[in-house]
């Protein structure tokens, strides 16, 4: 296979694991990657024990791993850079030919993310490129954007250069990593309304993450589907630390709207948040009160409303 070819391979490669991430709600499990096909044929994205996949008829390495735990083998370097560790023995044979022969082909890869939550999957971040060989300490540098392999020194970012690579380290491998493990926690479906189709849902923030405590993690994070999400951002719904939805009095007196507004909105108001099994997982009750009063000043008209509906909680029949 020429470069050529290799590289629509991986293309071919990458727009089938589009489709597949979408399904599973973004991040896969070893056995799933390992099950992958194209075209019908088996062609897995990770090798049975390693941490790096070199098909026999690629150039350079396919895929490579973080480590669950430790010891570990990949490390963040300098904001942007990820350092891949080569594997024991010669440095020029077997998976360590293919993987520093990556920096000179500069194909796109896949880096897979491990994602703690339930321990057994991982976010494929793709495509991802080879930058830096660096044999002395036997690792690589991979960039996790294509025009980070065009900077002049990838350890020793210019300013502009830095705040780019914080940008594309932040919607390329952090924002997929808390959807993830959120989608996860909730086992995939919408805390509001149990929507269970990944591709509709989304991780919403309590606290909105350009505030210092609205940390990217479970207990700051919701599962909602795509609705739910742009109305509770909007404040046309509130979640109340005893985890009762509230429908905002903009919905609340809207008419003729459709079945949207009155099943899977007004429909909704008092129904209680479904939460993850495990507690640590749970939403932050002091975030979602934080979060609520915001709700409460932005809807200052129906505070007595609220509290009328308090008494008569709606009943879910079942999960
Ligand atoms: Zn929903």
């Amino acid at each position: 296979m020429d470069l050529d070819e290799e590289l629509a391979l991986r293309n071919e490669i990458f727009s089938a694991l589009d489709q597949l991430v979408a399904v599973k709600g973004g991040a896969l499990t070893r056995r799933e990657l390992f099950d992958f096909e194209l075209r019908g044929t088996r062609l897995p994205l990770v090798d049975g024990q390693r941490g790096i996949r070199n098909p026999a008829s690629f150039t350079s390495t396919l895929s490579v791993m973080s480590t669950p735990n430790g010891p570990y083998s990949d490390e963040v370097v300098g904001e942007s850079l990820h350092s891949y560790a080569y594997t024991v023995g010669d440095i020029n044979k077997g998976d360590n030919r293919k993987l520093r022969h990556s920096v000179k082909t500069r194909l796109p890869m896949i880096f897979l993310q491990w994602i703690d939550v339930d321990g057994i999957r991982y976010v494929p971040i793709y495509p991802v490129y080879a930058i830096k060989d660096d044999p002395e300490n036997r690792k690589i540098l991979i960039a996790l954007d294509e025009k980070l392999l065009d900077v002049a020194d990838p350890l020793h970012l210019s300013p502009v250069e830095k705040r780019y690579a914080q940008r594309v380290t932040e919607q390329r491998l952090h924002q997929p990593q808390f959807r993830s493990q959120v989608l996860i926690a909730y086992k995939k479906r919408c805390a509001v309304c149990r929507l269970g189709r990944p591709e509709l849902l989304e991780a919403a923030h309590i606290i909105p993450d350009k505030n210092i405590h609205g940390a990217a993690e479970i207990p700051n994070g919701l599962s909602l589907c795509r609705i739910h999400h742009t109305a509770f951002d909007a404040n046309l719904i509130g979640f109340s630390p005893d985890l009762r939805v509230h429908v905002g009095p903009a919905l609340q007196e809207a008419e003729n709207e459709g079945p949207i507004l009155k099943f899977a909105l007004r429909g909704l108001h008092n129904a209680k948040l479904m939460v993850p099994e495990k507690e640590e997982y749970h939403p932050a009750g002091e975030r979602l009160a934080e979060r609520f009063e915001e709700f409460l000043s932005a809807n200052p008209s129906k505070l007595a409303n609220i509290d009328v509906a308090l008494t008569k909680p709606v009943q879910w029949g079942g999960k």
